[in-house]
């Protein structure tokens, strides 16, 4: 299928690496120019790199951290005009709900609603100038069934989650789509780093903790950065226009919603 977004332009926020990269891998096959930024500069240039040889694609790369008002800045000015906006950060540690205080909050509110935020503020009035504009925010599964251990990012993606829900709603006239996309379990350095810590805490191997989580999923596996960055594509292309702030579970079927 054509998504008939060759020749625009893409910022794509956390993508050196994980579903980020997915994104911006599937931007890049379908001939979409990209800015791409992430914290480490060598990881992300070697992305670049590749894609810009796999693709042909003009890519621009800015490492900063999209958490802090300096990184968004930089990156807001990197960006420039784009068409398409693609908002992720790592995501906050596990843990439980005594572990965390105030900063703990404010660090993940930071990262996972008000980066996002901020960059939507910045960049959607030039996509609503020219009456075409696309923005998807991964945020996670637990936006539709929390996940106990993982208070600091239901707190911060249901923040994220009520915002879209308004907002997308104001700016569809206008030609701006938002969606969120929830990933579920990802082949990731993050869902490695999450067996770790589950390994660790119940006295076995990380492989152990793997299998566990794959035989809660109905396909029977993780999902991966390229099945995640298909669907992205999509939300960001020509088709996508009557798809308006949704909340889009990529996550094998592992959540049971009746509705
Ligand atoms: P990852 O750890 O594999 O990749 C993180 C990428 O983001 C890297 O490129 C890193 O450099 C970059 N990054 C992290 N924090 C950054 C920051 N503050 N500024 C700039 N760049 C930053 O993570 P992932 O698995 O791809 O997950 C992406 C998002 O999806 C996270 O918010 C995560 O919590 C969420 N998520 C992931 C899964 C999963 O199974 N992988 C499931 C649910 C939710």
């Amino acid at each position: 299928m054509d998504l008939g977004i060759k020749g625009k332009r893409a910022l794509v926020c956390a993508s050196s690496k994980g579903l980020g990269l997915g994104c911006a891998t599937a931007l890049a096959e379908a001939g979409v120019d990209l800015v791409m930024n992430a914290r480490g500069a060598d990881a992300l240039e070697s992305a670049a790199a590749d894609l810009r040889e796999r693709f042909g694609v003009d890519i621009v790369t800015i490492a900063a951290d999209i958490a802090t008002p300096e990184g968004q800045r930089a990156v807001i000015e990197a960006a420039g005009d784009v068409d398409i906006l693609v908002n992720n950060a790592g995501g906050p540690p596990p843990g439980i709900w005594s572990d965390w205080d105030r900063e703990d909050f404010i660090k993940a509110l930071d990262a996972n609603m008000l980066a996002p935020i901020a960059l939507m503020s910045a960049l959607m009035p030039k996509m609503a100038a020219r009456g075409w504009g696309r923005v998807v925010n991964i945020t996670s599964q637990s936006v539709k069934a929390p996940i106990p251990q993982l208070g600091l990012s239901n707190a911060a993606r249901a923040g994220l989650t009520g915002y879209v829900a308004g907002t997308s709603r104001q700016v569809a006239a206008d030609g701006v789509v938002i969606n969120n996309l929830l990933p579920g379990i990802h082949e990731t350095a993050r869902s490695a780093a999450l067996d770790r810590n589950t390994a660790d805490n119940s006295n076995i191997t990380p492989d152990q903790a793997r299998a566990q989580r794959e035989a809660t999923i109905p396909t029977g596996t993780y999902g991966t950065a390229e099945d995640f960055g298909a669907m992205c594509a999509f939300l960001c292309s020509q088709h996508a226009r009557f798809i308006v702030g949704q909340n889009i579970l990529l996550d094998g079927g592992a959540t049971n919603l009746s509705l």
